[in-house]
């Protein structure tokens, strides 16, 4: 199976080419045509497994066929549990979606470092990445607005519920359109997972690698 049949973009396409991802990883053939089509997705994963470009590819391509990329406020927001993870899924997005030709806009935010550049760098951007408790200080200084979200992703949700990100979550969930994709991406599926599964997903499609 190769990329080509999954539903992306031919500017996608050849962007994955020059970046020799030659064949998808096993997530990456279950979730890509899921996301396409707009369901919500449970993906239990590890790191390493390719978890992060199943849900990038798909998320730009539903960016670049619909008009969302033009309106002021972010579409896609990308929820993590640190820094670390916010700077490496940044990296992914910018890798395929700064170079297709509708250049769509990452940025990664996140706490322990001054609010201001980021409040200044949010300018017309498509995907925030994020800790929760820096979006909600940008958000409560109306630096990002969450109401045109159309696709909320949370990436190892099983790290941030047990680093007591629950609250901050559900406080970013009530900003939130009703009517949107939710993807939830968890290396376990613990207690914490499924309550959050039951509190975000509609009829999910679930993907144990
Ligand atoms: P992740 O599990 O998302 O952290 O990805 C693990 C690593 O695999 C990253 O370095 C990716 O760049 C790489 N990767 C993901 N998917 C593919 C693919 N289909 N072909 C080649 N490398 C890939």
């Amino acid at each position: 199976m190769s990329f080509s049949s999954l539903g992306l973009s031919p500017s996608l396409l050849k962007t994955l080419a020059a970046q020799k991802y030659e064949y998808p990883y096993p997530i990456q053939l279950k979730a890509i045509p899921l996301i396409l089509k707009k369901a919500d997705v449970l993906g239990i994963a590890k790191t390493g497994s390719g978890k992060t470009a199943s849900y990038v590819l798909p998320i730009l391509r539903n960016l670049q066929r619909s008009r969302d990329t033009k309106n002021r406020h972010v579409n896609v927001l990308v929820l993590v549990p640190t820094r670390e993870l916010a700077e490496q899924v940044k990296n992914v997005f910018q890798k395929f979606g700064s170079v297709i030709p509708e250049r769509i806009k990452t940025l990664a935010v996140y706490g322990g470092v001054s609010i201001n550049p980021q409040m200044k760098a949010l300018q017309g951007v498509n995907i925030v990445v994020a800790t929760p408790g820096r979006l909600l200080e940008l958000v409560e200084s109306n630096a990002v607005h969450l109401s045109e979200i159309s696709t909320l992703v949370l990436d190892e949700a099983d790290r941030m519920l047990a680093m007591g990100f629950k609250e901050e979550m559900d406080r970013i969930y009530a900003l939130l359109p009703a009517r949107r994709q939710n993807l939830l991406f968890s290396a376990t599926l613990n207690e914490a997972v499924s309550q959050e599964k039951e509190l975000l997903l509609n009829n999910p499609e679930v993907i144990k690698i």
